[in-house]
């Protein structure tokens, strides 16, 4: 799901109310996971901004993604093999992780509008955060699969 980049006002408000200076690495931690759809993990992120920013540590990154978690302008979609995976698009959506290579992708949901509204229905209480994650195997490792398998038979 992609959206409009969030202001450095708002980024900024964030950052105080956690205690912390919006600094430069801390923006480019968040405007780098805002430009992807991939839902990277710490250490991806951490790789994709060390050659723009040598200085910047895994530690740095750790603690801006948690600082952000808790203020609400990200969330951590999945764990996948023990690393929590993160999107800056916090509004409701749904998911998709393959269990093979571990890439996750927003579903569509203008295939499904209307799930969301629908399972709020059936509550009690008050909801603060949505979910839904689905997961198997992508189009591209079961395809890889039937050929092994095919190879295998041949
Ligand atoms: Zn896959
Ligand atoms: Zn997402």
């Amino acid at each position: 799901m992609r959206k409009r980049p969030t202001s450095k006002k708002k980024l900024r408000t964030v950052f105080h109310a956690a205690g912390m200076r919006l600094t430069k690495q801390r923006l480019a931690i968040y405007r780098e996971l805002e430009s992807r759809v991939d839902h990277p993990a710490v250490q991806q992120l951490y790789l994709a901004i060390k050659p723009r920013m040598p200085n910047i540590s895994l530690f740095t990154v750790y603690r801006t993604m948690n600082a952000l978690e808790s203020a609400g302008m990200v969330l951590r979609v999945a764990t996948w093999k023990g690393h929590a995976r993160y999107d800056a698009t916090v509004e409701a959506h749904a998911h998709f992780l393959c269990e093979t290579c571990g890439r996750i992708d927003d579903v569509d949901d203008e295939q499904c509008p209307d799930i969301m509204p629908m399972l709020v229905h059936g509550v009690r209480g008050t909801i603060n955060r949505m979910d839904i994650m689905m997961s198997g195997q992508c189009a591209e490792c079961a395809a890889r699969a039937k050929q092994e398998a095919e190879a295998g038979s041949a």
